[in-house]
């Protein structure tokens, strides 16, 4: 089913299915930034992968093993290939391979440097162990390339190679903001899906976000975590958007600690420094960004927001006890 609390994904969704009925081997989703193509693709992938879509309108059902997987952030179909230095701060929300590695703590110094912002020849490489294996269910492989606008030169001829030769049950999602970067020949490839959005539901999604961020971040400078007062709070406010926001801050908590500038919010250096200093145990505030991260596979359409709410923040509260 498609998530409804976010409108415009049901008109996306109409839009796109002419096209998904076809299962073309490579599809590009073009959209500004911000509008929510990233979890529209995730829904793209989970109907493309659900045993049993539904009637109505060929959306995932939600509830087989394929969807279940996809809830978990580990179906073995599908593959996600970003940059690395993506992969760091977003964590690994839809890795496949290694959901118990704990998320990474960042750890500023050693290898900081080497996290790439562009998607790399040996990412695209990486993939052939997979696009040439038989699938775990139904017979589709999926692989989401996000941003595609940052593949490198290398990686994006790699890939040409490989979708010059479509290989049979094999789709690439592309997911990217603009057009810009990406070269004509992976263009004439894919079958371009261009996400309309209007100025009033593009300006509704930033008030939304800016909203979140208006009550959250006085909250965790000024106040003691109370997670059943900022689960109210939190009301109608898109889960997805205040789970982002919560766990950037504990990324430059993370980096502040280790003596790093913070990298999402460094107006709030003394209040970051003073979480940082009220972390007792490196091993819980790990385990709390881990279970913040588990969180991810439901926060676009929790089935009780206020639960929600309600736990991610009691999670994060875990981190400093
Ligand atoms: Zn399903």
């Amino acid at each position: 089913m498609i998530n409804n609390e976010i409108l415009i994904f049901k008109s996306w969704w109409n839009l796109a299915s002419p096209t998904l009925a076809r299962r073309p081997s490579a599809l590009m989703l073009v959209g500004p930034s911000g509008i929510g193509k990233t979890s529209f693709s995730r829904e793209i992938a989970a109907a493309m992968l659900c045993e049993t879509p539904l009637q109505e309108d060929h959306s995932a059902c939600g509830a087989c093993q394929s969807c279940l997987w996809m809830a978990a952030a580990q179906h073995p179909d599908l593959r996600w290939v970003r940059p690395d230095a993506l992969a760091a701060e977003e964590g690994d929300f839809q890795e496949s391979a290694d959901e118990s590695a704990p998320v990474e703590t960042v750890e500023p110094g050693a290898g900081e440097k080497k996290k790439s912002q562009e998607i790399r020849i040996e990412q695209i490489r990486g993939l052939a162990g997979f696009t040439n294996v038989g699938a775990h269910r139904a017979g589709l492989r999926l692989v989401l390339i996000n941003p595609a606008n940052r593949l490198n030169y290398a990686a994006a001829n790699a890939l040409l190679k490989t979708l010059e030769e479509p290989t049979e049950n094999l789709m690439f999602i592309l997911v990217a903001d603009g057009l810009r970067g990406i070269p004509p020949t992976i263009l004439s490839r894919c079958r371009r899906l261009n996400l309309p959005i209007s100025d009033s539901e593009l300006s509704r999604l930033q008030l939304a976000k800016s909203t979140v961020a208006d009550w959250l971040l006085p909250a965790l400078t000024a106040e003691p975590i109370d997670p059943l007062r900022w689960a109210e709070r939190a009301g109608k406010s898109p889960p997805a958007d205040v789970l982002d926001l919560l766990q950037r801050w504990m990324n430059d908590v993370a980096r502040v600690r280790f003596g790093a500038p913070p990298r999402h919010f460094s107006s709030h250096q003394t209040a970051l420094q003073t979480h940082a200093e009220r972390l007792r145990s490196p091993q819980r505030f790990s385990l709390a960004m881990a279970e913040l991260q588990r969180q991810r596979a439901v926060a676009d359409h929790p089935l009780n927001p206020k639960l929600f709410f309600e736990t991610i923040f009691d999670r994060f509260q875990r981190a400093y006890v």
